[in-house]
């Protein structure tokens, strides 16, 4: 009986282990590290946010008020993915854009929250960075990039 339960749970980690390098195996980005590479050089919330979907805390972001001339880039890989001067204060608690950079995000969709959601990746290293919602600035583009501060890495213009 013994026997069989230990052969039971073996299977199942084995099983589980398989879904995960799957998952990990689905596209392969021009920045491509492996899970252990990434968790030693992000902190532990960027690592959290970009690598595992997670979502930092609304307003817990220093970026979310940073009003200053640059670039956000990749936290990850140094990317160049949003410009300040279209950054807006959509009062959501999150760094908040109504366009990004073309051509250096990626787009999927999320059914995380049992509706499908726009989500937002680092098409370079596969990050992800937030959502975009139809809920924008409707004097421009009408869509608001909900972006975690965690992903981002803020470059003032005079460092460019
Ligand atoms: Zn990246």
């Amino acid at each position: 009986m013994m026997k069989r339960l230990i052969l039971f749970f073996s299977l199942v980690t084995l099983c589980s282990c398989n879904s995960n390098a799957q998952k990990a195996n689905e596209k392969v980005y021009k920045v491509n590290k492996t899970d252990a590479e990434w968790k030693a050089e992000l902190s532990d919330l960027s690592y959290y946010v970009l690598r595992q979907a997670g979502t930092e805390r609304a307003f817990s972001s220093v970026l979310n008020n940073n009003h200053d001339t640059g670039t956000y880039v990749c936290a990850a890989c140094n990317t160049p993915l949003f410009k300040s001067e279209y950054k807006y204060d959509s009062g959501s608690g999150w760094p908040s854009f109504d366009r990004e950079i073309k051509g250096n995000i990626e787009y999927s969709v999320d059914f995380k929250l049992g509706y499908g959601r726009s989500e937002e990746l680092c098409a370079t290293c596969g990050g992800h960075l937030g959502h975009v919602f139809d809920d924008g600035p409707k004097e421009t583009t009408g869509n608001r990039h909900c972006i975690n501060g965690a992903a981002l890495k803020f470059i003032p213009k005079k460092d460019e």
